[in-house]
């Protein structure tokens, strides 16, 4: 088991201009920008749980990343929703 990087959707601001994560992102092809839901996006299999992405975004006090846990064969241990729900919990 190891943790991947997921965005929350409802959280992100990158529809407002917002790329922070996606510039600091030290792996290639591994945050980008959903352009259609116009929200970053991890893609999983790339990520390499270094959390950068998750100091910057809380940084700028978006507090849209979370790390999440995926199983040694790639499946996230929670779905998204659950994980939208526990960034929730932690913020306030
Ligand atoms: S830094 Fe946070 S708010 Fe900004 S694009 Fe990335 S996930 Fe969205
Ligand atoms: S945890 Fe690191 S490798 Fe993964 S998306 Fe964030 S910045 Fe990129």
């Amino acid at each position: 088991m190891y943790n991947v990087a997921q965005v929350i959707d409802e959280k992100c601001t990158a529809k407002k201009g917002c790329r922070l994560c996606i510039m600091y992102c030290p792996e290639a092809n591994c945050l980008d920008l959903n352009v259609t839901k116009m929200v970053a996006e991890v893609n999983i299999d790339r990520c390499k749980g270094c959390e950068l992405c998750v100091v910057v975004c809380d940084a700028a006090k978006h507090h849209a990343i979370v790390m999440q846990a995926v199983s040694a064969s790639g499946h996230l241990m929670a779905k998204k929703g659950e994980s939208a729900a526990l960034g929730q919990a932690y913020q306030g």
